[in-house]
């Protein structure tokens, strides 16, 4: 096979802006930066309109280093997956501060900031800065194994070591930019997972695979673990005409979030038992539980979770923010106004909406 000739076919495919992608074509560090990452885990389409909001509310670098958690953390609802939300912070305080507010432009300086994996470094390293790296990511990889028929199971150590050495011998050299987001279309309307359409595809002359035949059955996937179900319970706790809310530390899920206090069931415990503990340990308080509010479920990636939501009062105690960074008495009106996580904005606008 020659190189040279895959790439040059897949980059006569290739149309830079085919999918109505408003960051295609941009060759700014940040914009490219900022697609990349709301692109992990989330689709093309929810994308667009989250990325061009945020541009407007933070065009460059500095704006987004001024801005506060809260602001940004808003901006972010809906996407999920809020690390991603505080490490571009996070990396745009540190571009200010280390970098005097200049995007770096090598790899090792791309790594280095918070947030940024590999296939992230490559990415804006090949399509901002022109650097011939290939970048990687679950299409590409997909791409790779049926062209080069590689039959290690996806996520092995073997089959990563084959996919750089095939992704940097088919790259195009001076074209790296490009031939990754070509590679990443290819892989996610041609070479789709079930059913690859082989007959539009513009590298099928180079593909192994479609010549053995084994397009289908490729890649090979290490078995999926059992994704486990948290039984979780959370406390509306009512005073006059306001309820409480809680902001989680800045690190871990959701960090930086608010929530209606509460947390996991423990095995053996009801769910009074586990509000009752919950509170006390969050908010030193002792709480009167009362109807239940309505179930609320959400898919992660590694988890489900159940959450059950109970009237509450304090009818003795002051809450104090004991787990909590801090915490707020606050109208349900302007709940919408906190950011929050999926189940808690469903509790926030159920409330909002007198469901419950
Ligand atoms: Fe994928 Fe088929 Fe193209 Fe091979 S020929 S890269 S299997 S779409």
């Amino acid at each position: 096979m020659s190189p040279k000739s895959f790439s040059e076919s897949l980059l006569t495919w290739y149309l830079p802006d085919s999918r109505g992608m408003p960051w295609r074509g941009a060759n700014d560090a940040y914009q490219v930066w900022v697609s990349e990452i709301m692109l992990q885990q989330t689709r093309v389409d929810t994308v667009r309109s989250f990325y061009l909001r945020w541009m407007r509310q933070f065009p460059d670098v500095k704006s987004l280093a001024e801005a506060s958690e809260q602001d940004v953390l808003k901006a972010w609802e809906g996407l999920g997956y809020y690390a991603r939300a505080r490490n571009l912070l996070k990396a745009a305080r540190l571009i200010m501060e280390q970098y005097d507010g200049v995007f770096p432009s090598n790899l090792h300086g791309i790594s280095s900031l918070p947030g940024i994996g590999a296939y992230t470094a490559a990415a804006i390293a090949s399509i901002a800065f022109g650097l011939d790296e290939p970048a990687i990511d679950g299409n590409v990889r997909r791409v790779l194994v049926r062209v080069q028929n590689i039959r290690a199971p996806l996520g092995s150590p073997k089959a990563e070591d084959k996919f750089q050495t095939a992704a940097r011998n088919l790259l195009a050299p001076g074209r790296a930019g490009d031939f990754n987001q070509a590679m990443m279309d290819l892989g996610s309307s041609i070479c789709i997972p079930r059913q690859p359409r082989c007959s539009e595809c513009p590298v099928h002359q180079f593909c192994a695979a479609y010549k053995a035949g084994t397009q289908a059955e490729l890649p090979v996937k290490l078995p999926k673990p059992m994704v486990p179900t948290i039984q979780v319970i959370a406390a509306v706790i009512h005073k006059d005409a306001q309820v409480l809310i809680a902001r989680r530390p800045s690190s871990g899920l959701l960090g930086g979030m608010w929530e209606f206090p509460g947390g996991k069931v423990e095995p053996g415990e009801t769910d009074e038992e586990a509000l009752k503990r919950e509170i006390i340990e969050e908010l030193g308080a002792k709480v009167q539980v009362g109807a239940c509010l309505g179930d609320y479920k959400h898919a992660y990636t590694h988890f489900h979770v159940v959450l059950r939501a109970y009237d509450c009062e304090l009818p003795h105690d002051e809450p104090q923010p004991l787990e909590a960074s801090e915490i707020r008495w606050v109208e349900i009106k302007t709940l919408e106004s906190f950011p929050m996580g999926k189940l808690d904005r469903m509790i926030s606008r159920a409330l909002a909406q007198g469901e419950t």
